[in-house]
C-alpha cells in the first residue's frame, strides 16, 4: 500500500514538474504563443505627469512584476525564461497603451507579501499578478481596473472525500500565501483550521500532493490553473467564498499613471484584446469568462 501510494505521489510530481515546463518541455494545454494577439503600440503617448512613466521612458523599457508560478495567469518557463498567462497578457496591452514594446518588458517575480514594498521603493512600475484591490492596501498603493473578478476556493486532492467548503476545515491543514487575502480570510473567519504559509501556492500544491496539507486555498482562477495541469491529482471544491477584484498595482501617489492604466483597460476591453487574450491564457484551464467589471477610477487621497 505504502509502495504504491508512494510511486503516485512520485507520477504525481513528475507529471506536475513536466506541466510546469521545469523539464523545459511546453505546457501540456498552455498558451500557444503564436495565437496570442498583437497590441497596437501607441507610440505617440506620453505622460509628462508620471514620474514613474517618465522613468520608464528614460530607461527605454517598463519593469513589471508578476507571478511565475501560477499556470495560465502568469507562469514563467524556466528554460527560455518567458513568462505568460492571462496576468501577463493585461500587462502586455497596457504597455502597449502607454507607448512601449510589449516584447520589451522586463518582468520581475514578486511574492504576494513583497507587492506593496516593491512599488514603494520603485522596483518596479507596475504589478499584475492575481492582486486583489481593497482598502487597506490602497492605503500603500494605488490600483488601476479591476479588470477581473476572481473569488477564494479550495483545492484538494481528487481522493478527498470530506473537504466540500470552507466549513469543512476545521481541524484540517490548509495552505495559502503569505500576505495574500485568503490567509487572512482564513485566520479571521475559520480560526479553526490548521494554517500554514508559504511565499507561493506551487510550493502549498507540492505539500497537497505529498500529503503534508489537506486542502490549499487562494482564489479560483489560479487553484483552476493547477488542476487544469493535473486533473487526476487535484480538484477545486466548493463555490467561490469572497469576491476578489484584480487590479494592477501603482505606486500610491502615481495618480496619472493609474488613470491611464484604466483608460488602457477601458480601450482593450472595449477593442476586444482583452477577450482574444483570455480566450489563450486563462480560457484554456476551462474556466469561463465572467466580463470585467467596472473600472473604478477612484479620485486621488
Ligand atoms: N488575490 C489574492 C491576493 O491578492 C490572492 C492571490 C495572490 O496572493 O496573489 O492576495
Amino acid at each position: 500500500m505504502l509502495r504504491t501510494k508512494k510511486a503516485l505521489i512520485a507520477a504525481a510530481l513528475a507529471v506536475l514538474a513536466v506541466a510546469c515546463g521545469k523539464e523545459g518541455s511546453p505546457p501540456v494545454k498552455g498558451p500557444s504563443p503564436d495565437q496570442l494577439p498583437d497590441y497596437k503600440v501607441e507610440s505617440a503617448f506620453a505622460l509628462p505627469n508620471s514620474a514613474t512613466w517618465e522613468k520608464a521612458k528614460r530607461r527605454g523599457r517598463l519593469v513589471v512584476g508578476a507571478k511565475e508560478d501560477q499556470p495560465y495567469m502568469g507562469e514563467k518557463d524556466p528554460a527560455s525564461g518567458r513568462y505568460s498567462g492571462f496576468d501577463i497578457e493585461i500587462a502586455k496591452m497596457v504597455a502597449a497603451s502607454l507607448g512601449f514594446d510589449p516584447a520589451g518588458i522586463q518582468f520581475r517575480t514578486i511574492a504576494s507579501a513583497n507587492r506593496e514594498t516593491a512599488l514603494q521603493n520603485g522596483q518596479i512600475d507596475y504589478y499584475v499578478g492575481t492582486y486583489t484591490i481593497n482598502d487597506k492596501r490602497k492605503k500603500l498603493v494605488g490600483f488601476g481596473g479591476p479588470y477581473y473578478m476572481a473569488g477564494q476556493s479550495l483545492l484538494v486532492r481528487t481522493d478527498e472525500k470530506d473537504i466540500n467548503g470552507p466549513q469543512d476545515l476545521d481541524g484540517k491543514r490548509v495552505c495559502s500565501a503569505a500576505g495574500s487575502t485568503p490567509y487572512q480570510r482564513m485566520q479571521q473567519d475559520y480560526p479553526q483550521a490548521d494554517l500554514v504559509a508559504y511565499d507561493t501556492y506551487s510550493v502549498c500544491v507540492d505539500n497537497l500532493l505529498t500529503y503534508q496539507v489537506d486542502a490549499v486555498t487562494t482564489d479560483d482562477t489560479i487553484l483552476m490553473g493547477y488542476a487544469a495541469k493535473v486533473p487526476e491529482e487535484m480538484k477545486v471544491v466548493g463555490a467561490p467564498f469572497s469576491k476578489e477584484p484584480y487590479g494592477i498595482g501603482v505606486p500610491r501617489t502615481d495618480t496619472a499613471l493609474r488613470f491611464a492604466i484604466d483608460d488602457a483597460l477601458a480601450a482593450r476591453e472595449k477593442n476586444g484584446d482583452w477577450q482574444k487574450a483570455y480566450d489563450v491564457t486563462l480560457g484554456l484551464s476551462g474556466r469561463k469568462a465572467t466580463p470585467a467589471p467596472p473600472i473604478d477610477r477612484y479620485p486621488a487621497s
